[in-house]
């Protein structure tokens, strides 16, 4: 077990998260349930209702969580808890007149994206001169560097997913259908330590040229080439692995070929990893090895996405992000190509900026694997 979160850091994250508000022109940041919610507090409601439930902070003023009445005791036992203020408020009442004192009444806030548009609405009402504007679109980087202990996390959620990759390689692919390979994906990321698996991709022969192709009835033959792209949490922070395999040892030259290719463009982005590389730099990496080999048109998403707490977040390793990186930021590095009505090719790693260079946690062979 990772050394469990403490008030401190709860505090230490509150109180640069408010710094980095300021520095973004902010008064402050308002943040409902969700990612953010337990990056800054710990907190998590047993469920998300209607009931407001909100976090407001912002540089000099003392950071205070509004919860439903009924739900304090839960909120009280988070580890940041200690860390604000709380107020409450009863079914009943105006949860937005709670917030009213706790904002500046002219000032400019950061909410949180996943804010139910319902709780933006009545604090818009309840503070008809606040401005609001998305906590994504003004702070993207607010958790895009993990310390230490975060970074050990995701270290041991790609090993996870590791061990869950080498034990499919292990299961019989031909005569199943999709859906029994990606349970048997979910259960192998259970039995290594994921609390939540978000997706077990099995893209099967055609099926694989859809990058988002969840599982579905198809019967896996021999001969087909699979995606399997897989992840969750363990210990609350993400995996995030992509592997292609082949049915038999028998595989057609030109899946040979669309997987060097692929495998090439993973290898390079990920050389090219380093602090002040732009995240647009690295996708452009991976799409120049795939456009000189004459695939560009079937690379069709970004090359990478960010993960801590969730597993898609800023940066994006996308064109027309410009943001530089920086050690502790971590990514996806996951190139592809799909050849409509035929087959497609991914690989995946989760990799980490360090001082000199990138470090996988994902580090299974990028080989083509053989199943049966
Ligand atoms: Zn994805
Ligand atoms: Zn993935
Ligand atoms: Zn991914």
């Amino acid at each position: 077990m990772p050394r469990p979160f403490t008030t401190e850091d709860y505090r230490a994250r509150i109180a640069r998260a408010a710094a980095d508000a300021a520095a973004a022109g902010l008064a402050g940041l308002v943040v409902a349930p969700g990612p953010d919610l337990v990056y800054l507090c710990g907190y998590q409601p047993t469920a998300i209702t209607e009931r407001l439930t909100a976090l407001v902070l912002g540089a000099g003023r003392e950071p205070a969580l509004i919860v439903p009445k009924l739900e304090r005791p839960d909120a009280e036992r988070a580890a940041g808890a200690p860390a604000v203020r709380l107020l409450d408020w009863t079914d009943g009442e105006d949860p937005y007149a709670t917030a009213v004192p706790l904002l500046d009444p002219a000032g400019r806030y950061g909410i949180s994206d996943n804010t139910w548009a319902m709780h933006l609405l009545g604090l818009q009402g309840a503070l008809p001169g606040t401005g609001f504007t998305s906590l994504t679109a003004s702070l993207p980087m607010l958790r895009a560097v993990k310390d230490t202990d975060e970074l050990e996390r995701l270290a041991a959620a790609g090993g996870a997913a590791d061990a869950a990759y080498r034990g499919i390689l292990e299961v019989s692919f031909a005569g199943r259908r999709e859906t029994d390979v990606a349970a048997d994906l979910g259960a192998l990321l259970i039995q290594y330590g994921h609390s939540q698996v978000d997706f077990t991709v099995v893209g099967s022969g055609p099926n694989g040229a859809n990058p988002h192709h969840e599982a579905g009835d198809r019967v896996i033959r021999p001969g087909d080439t699979v995606v399997l792209d897989f992840g969750g949490l363990k210990d609350g922070y993400g995996s995030d692995t992509t592997r292609t395999v082949h049915v038999g040892a028998d595989v057609p030259d030109e899946v040979r070929k669309v997987h060097d290719v692929v495998r090439t463009a993973q290898q390079t982005a990920f050389e090219a990893v380093r602090p002040g590389v732009t995240c647009q730099e690295i996708d452009r990496i991976a799409r120049r090895v795939i456009t000189e080999a004459g695939y560009d048109e079937y690379f069709i998403h970004r090359t990478g996405h960010g993960i801590g707490i969730t597993t898609h977040e800023p940066p994006y390793l996308v064109e027309g992000e410009e943001q530089p990186l920086v050690p502790g930021m971590c990514f996806s590095i996951e190139p592809g190509i799909y050849l409509p009505g035929r087959f497609g090719v991914r690989i995946e790693d989760i990799v980490t900026v360090t001082a000199n260079g990138g470090r996988r946690f994902n580090n299974t062979p990028h080989d083509l694997g053989i199943v049966s």
